[in-house]
């Protein structure tokens, strides 16, 4: 028995049912039971996808950048009206708080929407004067794009995606996580409802093999994922057969460094935003808090009442402010991580067990755990855990934390705490990060580009940047004299 209608695909402006006559279930992770039936795509459901976007393309690429940010701004606004009834279904998917879904996750899709749509007239190629003729650039779109999404925030990464991509003129294909499948929909209704063509914006559900058809499909001319680092070096090598433009949004081990003259109050708050805000799935997460030796007992003292006033239980309690883990698989690689640190001699300062109190009973929730290291080659310090464990270190000088913060094959992010600017300024410029936050942590403007270095990722999205990620330049010459040549 499930509590809400079979989740289709999206194809060519309607909803549909899987050609490949398979369905896989969803489950709501907050009560482990099915939650809905899923129509599950197979390679024909890929290639129908794939040619309705292709159908679609050359009218949408065709229309003014300001026809398209029309449409894609009354699908952000059309996305706000909806807020309360997406974000209760982004919920029920993911076991996230009801009290950051209503505020955060359609609210941040819909801005990137609203973005996108102002700057969808404004793309344009640039004019180079060469004397006697000039040369002009096209920015042009690449085509059928396909966007593959994770399971922490799904209507979000859907819209990061669709946005940039449909304001260039590209039309997209879109397979959400098949974990959290139900909200791509509610955004293709959107769109359509909004006045996409047919075509422009698919979706198409499944897993691994899903992901891999459309990363494989000849007729893909970009692949912009987000997933674990092992998923996008997969999927990279797989787009790399045809060439495929790539965009890569993949995990991390973030840093966060408390200098000795930090606002103590407010780094806590960021530490707590940082690593146990969507229970701890946060790809950016400051999951090391490198502290300061001087500060150190200040900070515990500051923190730990403040993790234990945390309320875990059920998401769509508005009281709530640590949810449930996406599956019970996955606690179970959080707890594993649990039972390593303390095996490895870390030092647990809170938490660490599974929480089955009340509402929690039949659901995946860990109670918000800290840990403090003396070695940072423990597993906890280094890989990420995708939950809400946070590690803290001791530092006693800048140039040591920086070279300990930067050892990592990650480079998703880092933030860093002092009231010394020329330190702010001098460390954010030193530590291997697509993003560095100084005095907050974990704000994702869609103004502001997004992305990694090093394995965390390639591309960016979000700000102008995106723009890059989704336009090839095509450069057309004009020769306003004659034709100069050696052959008379
Ligand atoms: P995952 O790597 O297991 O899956 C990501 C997506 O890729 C899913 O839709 C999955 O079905 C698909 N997929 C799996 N194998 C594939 C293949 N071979 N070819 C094509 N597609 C394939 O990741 P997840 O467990 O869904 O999400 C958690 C991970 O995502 C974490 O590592 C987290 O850090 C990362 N993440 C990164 C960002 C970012 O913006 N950098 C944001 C959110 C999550």
């Amino acid at each position: 028995m499930t509590t809400l209608d079979t989740v289709p695909l999206w194809i060519d402006g309607r909803a549909a049912d899987a050609r490949s006559g398979r369905t896989f279930v969803t489950e709501n992770p907050a009560t482990g039971r099915p939650l809905a039936d899923v129509q599950e795509a197979g390679p024909e459901d890929v290639d129908a996808a794939v040619a309705a976007a292709r159908a679609a393309f050359p009218a949408w690429s065709r229309m003014t950048g300001t026809e398209r940010g029309r449409i894609l701004h009354r699908a952000a606004q059309i996305l706000r009206s909806r807020n309360d009834a997406i974000a209760r279904l982004e919920v029920l998917d993911t076991g996230k708080p009801i009290s950051e879904a209503s505020v955060v996750d359609v609210v941040s899709g819909a801005d990137c929407l609203e973005f996108f749509a102002g700057v969808a007239p404004t793309i344009a190629g640039e004019h180079i004067d060469l004397g006697g003729a000039f040369a002009y650039t096209r920015r042009e779109p690449l085509g059928v794009c396909a966007g593959i999404g994770a399971w922490n925030y799904p209507i979000q990464i859907a819209c990061w995606k669709a946005a940039p991509a449909l304001a260039c003129g590209n039309t997209m294909v879109f397979k959400p996580s098949e974990t959290t499948p139900v909200t791509a929909i509610e955004l293709a209704r959107a769109l359509a409802d909004a006045g996409a063509p047919p075509g422009v914006f698919n979706v198409v559900q499944g897993g691994a093999e899903t992901g891999q058809a459309l990363v494989g499909h000849e007729r893909v001319a970009k692949v912009s994922l987000t997933g674990s680092v092992p998923t996008g070096r997969r999927a990279m090598a797989a787009a790399a057969a045809t060439l495929k433009h790539v965009t890569m949004e993949l995990g991390g081990k973030s840093p966060l460094l408390v200098f000795e003259d930090a606002d103590i109050d407010n780094a806590v708050s960021a530490a707590l935003n940082g690593n146990f805000y969507t229970q701890g799935e946060i790809c950016s997460n400051g999951t090391r808090v490198f502290l300061h030796r001087r500060i150190r007992d200040a900070f515990v003292d500051a923190m730990l009442p403040r993790v234990r006033r945390m309320r875990v239980g059920d998401p769509l309690d508005p009281a709530t402010t640590i949810g449930a883990l996406i599956s019970r698989a996955h606690m179970e690689k959080v707890l594993g991580y649990v039972e390593l640190g303390l095996k490895e001699g870390a030092r647990l300062l809170c938490g660490g067990a599974r929480v089955t109190d009340g509402a929690c009973a039949d659901g995946w929730f860990v109670a918000p755990t800290v840990f403090e290291v003396q070695d940072d080659s423990l597993a906890i310090a280094r890989e990420e855990i995708f939950g809400p464990v946070m590690t803290l270190l001791v530092f006693d000088d800048e140039d040591e934390a920086v070279v300990r913060a930067n050892a990592t094959p990650f480079g998703l992010a880092a933030g860093l705490f002092t009231r010394d600017l020329a330190r702010a300024h001098r460390v954010a410029a030193r530590l291997e990060a697509g993003t560095v936050w100084i005095n907050d942590y974990n704000l994702t403007p869609v103004e502001m580009p997004f992305g990694g270095v090093k394995q965390s990722g390639l591309g960016r999205e979000n700000g102008l940047a995106a723009i890059e990620h989704y336009t090839q330049r095509k450069s057309v010459f004009v020769q306003l004299g004659d034709v100069a040549t050696p052959f008379a």
